[in-house]
């Protein structure tokens, strides 16, 4: 058996937080237990909002942390080729449309479908796709393309699910709701989700799929604001004929509000602890993992 292959994924889009480091250091630990590789991934898909200084700096406090990764680090940016095959591939497959309404357009659809009644929503709360572009006919389409019209390219999500069926992962961590082991996939309840943009070949979804298969990463630890993902993840997987990982998703670090960390929080940031004072050892320890040989074994806080 090759050694497990490990991956600590985040957006250069804000500095780091315990969160981070949580999820960061149990990835580290188990790639150390198990004598495997860590890989460190920048998704910087979304230009907009990453920034070099914010990757200057994951790479600092990770170090600072302790953690050592395997170079070269992949920046997605870099790779936007392999985000486009894996979409031609899908496209090819008849599993791909073009949908030309704005936001605002979708949230008045859904305003008005809701005055009958509520409108369905995804495992993260947004309503799923309202529209009517996949009946657009290839001249409409063309028209509205040569107009140079934005729009996105969504996953026919209903075919997608008559060609693969019956999918699952193994879950070795927890979901939201105490699931693990065999987990049955559910990604229709996604909806038609987006694989790309007008002017982005590629959207988060296609792109950890694609970079995990081409990472040969084996083992994916990651929180569990990200478990029901896993299941478009195991259905893109099937449909571009990807090996399956494993999944070890971990409880979340959460503040004294009870809520999620989020990167503009500055009392969980990791620059501000260490500008406080609190050492490397004193981050483990607030995360809950300063008994380092419990690894992933251990509950979170
Ligand atoms: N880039 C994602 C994030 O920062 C993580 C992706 C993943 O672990 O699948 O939340």
């Amino acid at each position: 058996m090759p050694p497990p292959v490990f991956r600590f994924a985040p957006s250069p889009n804000g500095h780091l937080h315990l969160g981070h480091a949580y999820s960061a250091l149990l990835n580290f630990d188990r790639a150390q237990e198990t004598g495997g590789r860590l890989l460190l991934r920048i998704e910087d898909i979304d230009a907009t909002r990453c920034r070099p200084e914010f990757e200057a700096a994951i790479y600092e406090d990770l170090a600072w942390l302790g953690i050592a990764w395997d170079t070269p680090v992949r920046r997605q940016s870099e790779h936007l080729a392999d985000y486009r095959a894996a979409l031609a591939k899908l496209a090819a497959l008849g599993l791909v449309y073009s949908a030309f309404e704005s936001r605002a357009e979708i949230a008045r659809v859904v305003a008005a479908r809701e005055a009958g009644g509520p409108w369905p929503r995804d495992p993260d709360g947004a309503p799923l796709y309202p529209g009517d572009a996949k009946s657009l006919t290839a001249s409409e389409r063309s028209r509205l393309i040569d107009s140079g019209a934005p729009y996105a390219l969504r996953l026919d999500m209903a075919e997608a699910c008559r060609r693969v069926s019956g999918l699952s992962w193994n879950e070795l961590g927890e979901g939201p709701d105490g699931e693990r082991g065999v987990v049955a996939a559910r990604p229709e309840a996604w909806g038609d989700v987006i694989l790309a943009r007008k002017e982005t070949p590629t959207s988060y979804h296609l792109s950890v799929v694609v970079d995990d298969a081409l990472q040969g990463v084996s083992e994916i630890v990651r929180g569990q604001d990200l478990f029901h993902a896993t299941s478009v993840h195991r259905l893109l997987q099937a449909l571009l004929g990807l090996a399956e990982p494993i999944y070890r998703h971990h409880g979340l670090i959460r503040g004294a509000d009870g809520r999620k960390l989020s990167k503009s929080d500055r009392s969980t940031g990791l620059r501000e602890l260490r500008d406080a004072g609190v050492t490397a050892a004193g981050v483990r320890r607030l995360v809950g993992l300063d008994q380092v040989s419990l690894g992933v074994s251990q509950t979170p806080p």
